[in-house]
């Protein structure tokens, strides 16, 4: 299996540490909003990462964090006249419908930052004891000139380093002053009493956001990880100064591998909260299923952008329709997707249904045949763009079988491998939207009053009485009949 790590620049082969269990990480949400696409891009790529891992019989330790306190968060609060508590609990609450919608499985640790704040202002002491960090005006800053490789994740040379912002409480002269050099960054961000934070020896602040990741990965997943992800937009200089930090302190590497994914760009623009350019995963679960916006994600490799737009999503739900086609047939059965693969159950290597099958000889060379080509696409890099573009051939495989054991064969081995790439095949095209109910119902109705107009009591009859049986109960009114559940 070969991943392309962001640090090498090239794909390696990956093998996890001790060989069975990967331990990763990947940079979690920031709660003071609605997700857009952009964001769902990271979650479903890292979702399809873990699910395929533990399909090829790896144990798993995902780790995926919450920032729950930052500055994006405290100016919704004050916005809203809210504690900051109250608007990270709201949107982390939010969050997690999003991921549940998208059929996201969820991590196996998620840390929140305000759990470590003690483990941080320890970190943040450990650096300072090692001349690694200095104190300045109620701050602490990371001393990038004490980190010798700062800058080799992203090849940037220290001298020609911008300075960044501290928060929009400092100007850039107050920075400047504070600094020892532009490119330093805050560990620890003295505030005023009356803003949220926590005591420190440096005084009341809070945690500088690249912190929270070095000190939660220390605690929870212990040294050098096997695989730390992100959105690309991270590499710099969140990564950068996360691995600065946990290098400075631990002088051991943070993660072998580097894994970042690309944007979701509108008109060659990333998408994000700040252009103004987003549309939320809550609006587009309106007009899509969690498997077409999936299809549309997973249809690009990982590391190249995707353009949003209609005419892309469209295309993706009616390749949904062609596999859900391919699997359930012209919908003339009743599946309803209750044949579907539960969101929830992952198949792993060995156990797949369809390997379970009994068909004829051919049958068992095509087996080992599937599998190959599956991998294969998986293996190099987690190419999602090829194991989709296998899932259409498996539909093509169903609709010229030679037979009913062919076909089934096929058939199952399309729901396993689409499990395992995250998609319910959910078949939503018999279930109707509430609106179209009350719909049928004025139109039943509408006849049955014909009939009794026409005297032909029983049809009206036989309606209520048909009705009544499907659980839904008839009332004449002196304005007409309306109906109830019966319950
Ligand atoms: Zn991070």
């Amino acid at each position: 299996m070969h991943i392309y790590n962001s640090l090498s620049k090239q794909k390696e082969e990956f093998t996890p540490q001790d060989g069975k269990t990967v331990r990763f990480y990947v940079c979690g949400p920031t709660v003071y909003d609605f997700s857009h696409i952009g964001h769902a891009r990271v979650y479903v790529v890292w979702d399809v990462i873990q699910r395929y891992l533990r399909y090829k019989g790896y144990k798993i330790t995902y780790v995926r964090n919450v920032t729950d306190i930052d500055d994006k968060i405290i100016n919704k609060a004050k916005e809203e006249g809210i504690r900051p508590e109250q608007v990270a609990r709201k949107y982390l609450y939010e969050f997690w419908r999003d991921m549940e919608a998208l059929n996201t499985q969820p991590p196996d640790v998620e840390p929140r930052a305000t759990e470590f704040v003690p483990q941080m202002i320890e970190f943040i002491k450990g650096l300072i004891g090692k001349g690694k960090a200095y104190e300045a005006g109620g701050d602490v800053y990371f001393d990038v000139k004490s980190a010798s490789k700062y800058g080799r994740l992203t090849k940037q040379n220290l001298n020609e380093m911008e300075s960044g912002s501290r928060d929009q409480v400092l100007s850039q002269e107050e920075l400047k002053e504070r600094k020892r050099h532009p490119a330093d960054f805050a560990l620890w961000k003295g505030t005023d009493k009356s803003e949220s934070g926590w005591p420190s020896p440096w005084g009341h602040g809070r945690p500088g956001w690249h912190l929270e990741c070095s000190t939660m990965i220390k605690h929870v997943l212990g040294e050098t990880i096997d695989m730390h992800g992100g959105g690309e937009d991270l590499l710099f200089p969140h990564h950068e100064n996360e691995i600065a930090q946990t290098e400075g302190l631990e002088n051991k590497p943070l993660a072998r591998f580097w894994v970042h994914n690309s944007f979701v760009q509108v008109n060659s623009e990333k998408m994000s909260k700040s252009l103004g350019n987003f549309t939320t995963i809550r609006e587009l679960l309106k007009n899509y299923s969690a498997d077409e916006l999936r299809l549309f994600i997973l249809q690009t490799h990982y590391r190249n952008p995707i353009d949003f737009s209609v005419d892309a999503l469209q295309a993706a739900k009616t390749g949904m329709q062609r596999l859900i086609r391919a699997v359930y047939g012209d919908g003339s059965s009743s599946a309803n997707g209750r044949d579907a693969v539960p969101p929830q159950v992952m198949p792993s290597k060995g156990k797949l249904t369809h390997q379970l099958l009994k068909g004829d000889a051919s049958l068992e060379q095509e087996k080992t045949q599937i599998e190959n080509e599956f991998v294969e696409a998986l293996d190099d890099d987690f190419n999602t763009a090829k194991a989709v573009a296998f899932l259409f051939k498996l539909s093509d495989l169903i609709g010229t079988a030679k037979d009913k054991a062919n076909k089934e064969f096929f058939v199952q081995a399309l729901k396993d491998y689409a499990a395992v790439l995250g998609f319910t095949l959910l078949d939503t095209r018999k279930l109707l939207p509430k609106e179209t109910t009350s719909q049928l119902m004025d139109l039943i109705l509408s006849l049955r009053s014909e009939s009794k107009q026409r005297k032909d009591y029983a049809t009206s009859d036989l309606i209520r009485k048909r009705l009544a049986e499907c659980g839904v109960n008839v009332m004449d009114t002196a304005d007409g009949a309306t109906w109830e559940n019966s319950g």
